[in-house]
């Protein structure tokens, strides 16, 4: 892919010409983003330090600083450029095209670990009731002290998430070599902490939004679409043509909304309907092969802090009835707004939703919903540049933040 670079960020940098023909700006003006919110790091002509303030930091302070989760980050990112995050303008593997699929996604995955083994592993958590993975990718030590998790495309519809958590992945593998984060080697970095993906919780259900009912296999399952068009359509919860509402699609291939389908808080769970839909109906609490998958995932892994990425409305949703571990969750999805940009909202749909399963459980995660993009679901593909920039450095924050804070 065309690896996208922050402009707004590398014209608050480009102080010294110098620095930008000796072929290190563009560089810098990343490693700048990576060290820091608020405050850009850069070189002189001399490669001395200095700091400079971005459009961010008044926005930094107004959200409390250190009471509300200043990373106190005060790293120097040495004047050679190979030690900052460098990221490679070729070899390149996730393409940034519309409608990035399962297909795309599983084939991606292969080659990533054949061209990253060291760093990169995956392996199927279950199968889906029209027989697709539910992969789980995996980067670092995983042995490592610290476990995070980062999810997408819950919600079918949603998967211009898949999209970006792959190059998320590829961006940093591409950076394990040689790059560096907080002062510290991007390696060392990755003995220390684990770093888990699912990118595609519901790849059914992206199956049906993408390509339409002909994408479903099981003759089953077509009838069981049917039914929940039919059921939507009775219900007023859609007027559109069959063709139009599959578009729209935000369940698995049962028509059950994955994210109110968990274990959790069942008894704030209102129910809808008893039936399949594209997003009212919960089903029975765990009865999915998606939310079994993602349950057992976090029922093994002692996770330190989860990022689940859905989509729209640039909003982070980090509180919600019973969480354990609110102050963290706050404080966690205030370095992803500095990050982002996006507003932070105090409350969220609750029961039955993984995030609740994570945040309430006994030996509870801290975790933070991402809705990323703008326009209605599925965003379009001319967002993605933005939604890039927003989120590229949030598995590094997120890693960072779990093993210093993380519970
Ligand atoms: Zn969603």
């Amino acid at each position: 892919m065309k690896k996208i670079l922050v402009a707004a960020l590398a014209a608050s940098i480009m102080v010294n010409a110098g620095q930008a023909a000796a072929g290190c700006f563009n560089i810098n003006a990343e490693a700048a983003t990576i060290i820091q919110p608020g405050v850009i790091t850069g070189f002189n002509s001399n490669n001395t330090g200095f700091n400079s303030t971005s459009p961010d930091a008044a926005d930094y302070r107004a959200t409390g600083g250190t009471a509300q989760g200043s990373m106190s980050i005060s790293t120097f990112i040495p004047a050679g450029c190979v030690d900052s995050m460098a990221v490679s303008s070729t070899g390149s593997i996730v393409e940034v095209k519309d409608k990035y699929g399962y297909e795309d996604m599983k084939a991606d995955l292969a080659e990533l670990k054949a061209e990253y083994p060291t760093y990169f592993n995956y392996s199927s958590l279950g199968v889906t009731a029209d027989g697709r993975n539910i992969y789980e990718a995996v980067i670092g030590n995983k042995n490592a002290g610290t476990h995070v998790l980062i999810t997408a495309s819950i919600h079918a519809r949603e998967y211009i998430t898949t999209m970006l958590v792959m190059e998320q992945m590829e961006y940093i593998l591409q950076s394990a070599d040689k790059g560096a984060f907080d002062g510290r080697s991007l390696k060392s970095w990755l003995n220390d902490v684990c770093i888990h993906f699912v990118p595609m919780v519901n790849p059914d259900g992206v199956a049906i939004s993408q390509s339409g009912i002909d994408a479903i296999r099981s003759e089953k399952l077509k009838d069981k679409i049917r039914e929940a068009y039919d059921n939507d359509l009775e219900a007023k919860r859609t007027e559109l043509p069959f063709e139009e509402y599959l578009k729209y699609w935000k369940a698995n291939a049962n028509g059950v909304n994955l994210n109110d389908n968990f274990n959790a808080l069942t008894s704030k769970i209102k129910i809808k309907t008893d039936k399949p839909s594209s997003e009212a109906y919960y089903g029975t609490p765990g009865s999915e092969a998606e939310t079994k998958a993602l349950s057992a995932l976090a029922d093994r892994t002692h996770f330190k802090a989860a990022v689940n990425y859905h989509s729209t409305g640039s909003v982070l949703y980090w509180n919600f009835t019973d969480n354990k571990l609110v102050e963290h969750s706050r404080d966690l999805a205030n370095n992803i707004k500095v990050l982002s940009g996006y507003t932070m909202i105090d409350n969220g749909e609750e029961g039955g939703s993984f995030k609740t399963y994570l945040g309430t459980r006994r030996q509870p995660v801290t975790n933070v919903t991402v809705e990323v993009g703008k326009g209605k679901a599925p965003v379009d593909f001319s967002e993605f540049e933005a939604i890039w920039d927003q989120n590229r450095h949030v598995p590094f924050y997120v890693m960072k933040w779990a093993k210093e804070k993380g519970k």
